[in-house]
């Protein structure tokens, strides 16, 4: 399979080069490239180039107008009636390529009947059919259903992929793409988000922490920093030390022992996010810390 399209992502690239699975459960936050492999491995199964998916040929051709009769794409709140027609239909042998695809946007949110009418396929699926499902956390996808698909965890980037990416984008890695970059938490999808948007949303959260650690709002700095999903945290843990570092080089004399003590105690954080899974407890921990700066300063 030519996957050239998906930067980094090695460990995923050799499974698919491996052997091919019947169902491939890609998990990964926003942002993180499930779309973009998805769509790969989707081509890939249609094509009948030499190098699938070659890009050139007639299926590639049907594939990128978003008119192949062989690729399905299934809303995650499909009825268990809806289900059972599509699956009755899998019977029917590929109208056109060698393979029949049906991609599952979101499959941490079908219903538990839906995801079991799924399971049954799942055991014994016909030989040209293959199951691409999409979440952004596989725990919310059945155990059962998990354990019959081949999982694909899409990995954030390395700086430098990323910095290569911009620059032959946009042929430019000035301080706006590394802003991007540095609170993307190495997801492409949302550096360009941040770049294209300017990062209002994370940059006004930033505004209202320091205001809110600058009066003591404690309800504020919780409500905040309390995040739920791993990328989210990580990206804002990011974007907040950037905010704080460009503060404090332009700050008011009386609040450099704040803002300072803040970056330390931010920082020194940093490692033990990136290893630890528990997200709540690392945001109400880092609320803390920023309380704690404010004490001591
Ligand atoms: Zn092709």
């Amino acid at each position: 399979m030519n996957l050239q399209g998906l930067l980094g992502n090695e460990p995923i690239k050799a499974v698919l080069n491996s052997h091919p699975f019947h169902a491939y459960l890609i998990e990964g936050p926003e942002g993180s490239g499930k779309h973009t492999l998805a769509d790969l491995i989707t081509n890939a199964l249609v094509c009948e180039g030499d190098t699938p998916p070659c890009g050139v040929c007639r299926q590639c051709y049907k594939f990128r107008e978003k008119c192949h009769p062989d690729i399905f794409d299934v809303p995650s709140d499909i009825s268990a009636d809806a289900m059972r027609g599509i699956l009755a239909e899998m019977a029917l042998v590929p109208n056109d390529a060698a393979h029949r695809v049906y991609r599952i946007e979101g499959a941490e949110r079908l219903h538990p009947t839906v995801q079991n009418l799924l399971l049954k396929t799942l055991e014994e699926p016909p030989s040209y059919a293959v199951f691409l499902l999409l979440c952004n956390a596989k725990e919310g996808v059945l155990q059962t259903v998990r354990s019959r698909c081949q999982t694909l965890t899409m990995s954030p980037l390395r700086e430098d992929l990323m910095e290569d990416y911009f620059r032959r984008t946009y042929g430019t890695y000035g301080e706006k793409e590394q802003a991007a970059v540095a609170l993307s938490a190495g997801f492409l999808g949302r550096a360009l988000t941040l770049y294209e948007n300017g990062g209002g949303e994370t940059a006004k959260a930033c505004r209202q922490l320091e205001e809110a650690l600058l009066k003591g709002d404690t309800a504020q700095v919780f409500r905040i920093l309390s995040f739920e999903e791993r990328g989210e945290l990580a990206a804002f843990h990011g974007a907040f030390s950037l905010h704080m570092k460009r503060q404090l080089r332009n700050c008011d004399k009386s609040r450099l022992p704040l803002y300072g003590e803040i970056v330390r105690l931010w920082d020194g954080a940093g490692e033990a996010l990136q290893t630890n899974v528990n997200v709540k407890f690392w945001s109400t921990n880092l609320a803390r810390l920023c309380l704690s700066a404010r004490e001591r300063a």
